[in-house]
């Protein structure tokens, strides 16, 4: 049985006051939850979040690391210095990282190694954009960017990582898939991973993301291969967010 991961990601959002009565009220309220919770922060938040976040049933991460160790590369963030403010997880290859930031596969898969070389556990954002979608092709997208981090990380790198299935046309646009297509596509990249190990198949997470609200969270998160959600904007909403955890228990 995978227990159920709700992974909040605050984009560019917040600020120092404004996080402070979030997760105030993340603390309060995740007491009722009973699966994994993280938020994905920006980078500047880390050292705030870490300091009131431990001990607490929380966990924290960024949204995005750099794919090298350290040196001459200006504005970048390495996995090391993410571990030493107690980040748990590193977002790589969301989709806005992949269309706005020119990611590659191979890049996305450079920085889920780094990541995980560190000891972060990388979350791997995977998904079509709805051209993609239109033209048939969700399935040979996803498996494609699956399959360049296997190529470098091996089958095993999928070991201590999480998958999110996002589909590109469904994040920030209030258009969600439905729990049957996100399940469609959850159920082929667990099959395209069983191809390779059954058993570490059987215990990838696999999250939704893509607009994720309190309304429709339990219907997504009640198919057999969705463990969890990635969610945006409603990660800003303690209520909200809360009631998605609740939605998972
Ligand atoms: C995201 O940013 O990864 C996301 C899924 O956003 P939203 O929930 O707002 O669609």
């Amino acid at each position: 049985m995978r227990k159920k991961l709700v992974a909040g990601n605050w984009k560019m959002h917040g600020s120092l006051r404004q996080n402070a009565a979030l997760l105030e009220q993340l603390k309060f309220g995740i007491a009722e939850v009973q699966c994994d919770v993280a938020v994905c922060v920006p980078y500047p938040f880390l050292a705030q979040v870490q300091s009131v976040l431990a001990g607490t049933q929380l966990l924290w991460g960024a949204q995005s690391v750099s794919e090298h160790e350290s040196g001459a590369f200006t504005g970048e963030v390495s996995a090391a210095m993410l571990r030493e403010f107690g980040c748990c997880y590193a977002l790589v290859g969301h989709s806005e990282r992949r269309s706005l930031f020119g990611e590659s596969d191979a890049l996305v898969a450079a920085k889920f190694v780094a990541a995980q070389k560190a000891g972060l556990v990388p979350i791997l954002c995977l998904g079509e954009s709805l051209v993609e979608r239109e033209a048939g092709q969700t399935k040979a997208v996803v498996s494609r960017q699956l399959r360049a981090v296997i190529d470098v990380a091996g089958i095993c790198g999928l070991m201590s990582a999480v998958v999110a299935y996002e589909p590109v046309w469904a994040i920030g646009t209030g258009v969600t898939a439905s729990p049957a297509q996100a399940q469609e596509v959850h159920a082929a990249i667990r099959a395209q991973v069983g191809g390779l190990d059954g058993e570490l198949a059987t215990g990838l997470r696999i999250l939704y993301g893509g607009s994720v609200k309190p309304q429709n969270a339990a219907e997504l998160f009640k198919q057999a291969d969705i463990d969890g959600g990635l969610i945006g904007g409603a990660a800003l909403v303690a209520e909200d967010f809360l009631a998605i955890c609740l939605a998972a228990n």
